[in-house]
């Protein structure tokens, strides 16, 4: 499961440290000329400017140098943390980091307390972010916690998430597919009553004949159309259900793609993921993309960012 929170970008300098915290420790750089300490990483000591520094493993024991309480989230994503505690700590060599201060009650934060880093797993693939608290908490490691993990489940198996739970709704988009559908035929014959619904009877999709010479699939093609609304026809069980909203709105596609055609007869499955959670004055906004594949086609026939609006 991985966290929709925006994270950091390591860098070719940077990567050591980022490496380092996913195995529980801190790495910071010390210059093999001046021996000055240097974070965060960069390519020369901002001692001596030599470009001779190395990374080297420190306990991370340090003081707390400043810190603001945030109670209005920096961005939505981060509503389920407030209030933040945002610190920069002071290690014992002498280098500030910036950081979050975690489990330590509001009226114990003291200017110079002594802290001690907690390495932070934010998603199940191991991200870890570096965050500190007061030395005489435990610190270490804190394990990823699943949000989905304790949340009740309805008789057809699917996590209920309620539409104000939002680290369990950030969860969902994790960019795993659904298992396929069912299957379902397109045949002429559908093609033909869409045709003859929409208007749209151009040669490719209804004249057999012409196609068979002319069209460079050899055979007539389903609509784009056609094919986007047959997605009412595939069955796609959904991992989850969001529960506890006002109303649910289908607020339209943020993007509708046919990158490859549905010719005449084929047989068509689809599947879909949560690509995206959002939270705005609207309401709660998920992104669900929704692909339909020709059986046995890698490439998708209809890409749909569905967007579903709670409220
Ligand atoms: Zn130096």
């Amino acid at each position: 499961m991985a966290t929709s929170k925006p994270m950091p970008l390591a860098t070719t300098i940077s990567a050591p440290f980022w490496q380092a915290l996913e195995q529980n420790e801190l790495h910071i750089q010390q210059c093999n000329q001046c021996d000055g300490w240097v974070f965060f990483p960069r390519k020369h000591c901002t001692h001596c400017l030599a470009h001779d520094l190395e990374f080297k493993s420190v306990n991370g024991e340090g003081t707390l140098y400043s810190y603001t309480l945030t109670r209005i989230p920096t961005m939505p994503e981060f509503s389920d943390e407030m209030p933040q505690a945002l610190a920069v700590v002071e290690l014992s060599q002498g280098v500030r980091i910036n950081t979050t201060l975690i489990d330590v009650a509001e009226s114990d934060i003291e200017i110079g307390m002594a802290v001690k880093p907690v390495f932070d797993k934010v998603s199940s693939d191991g991200k870890t972010l570096l965050r500190f608290t007061s030395a005489a908490n435990q610190g270490g490691v804190r394990d990823y916690q699943d949000p989905l993990l304790n949340l009740e489940r309805n008789a057809a198996g699917q996590v209920q998430v309620p539409v104000d739970n939002l680290s369990a709704l950030y969860a969902l988009a994790d960019n795993t597919f659904t298992p396929w559908s069912n299957e379902y035929v397109v045949d002429q014959a559908l093609i033909n009553d869409f045709a003859d619904l929409s208007g749209d009877d151009y040669w490719l999709h209804t004249d057999v004949e012409k196609a068979k010479t002319d069209s460079p699939f050899k055979t007539t093609i389903a609509h784009g159309s056609l094919v986007q609304v047959l997605q009412s026809r595939l069955t796609i069980a959904l991992p989850f259900e969001i529960v506890g909203f006002q109303t649910m709105v289908n607020y339209g596609s943020n993007r509708l793609r046919f990158p490859a055609p549905v010719p005449a007869g084929s047989t068509i499955h689809g599947r879909s993921k949560v690509k995206d959670i959002s939270v705005s004055h609207k309401g709660i906004q998920l992104t669900l993309e929704m692909n339909i594949h020709v059986l046995g086609n890698d490439k998708p026939s209809v890409i749909n960012d569905l967007v579903i609006l709670y409220r």
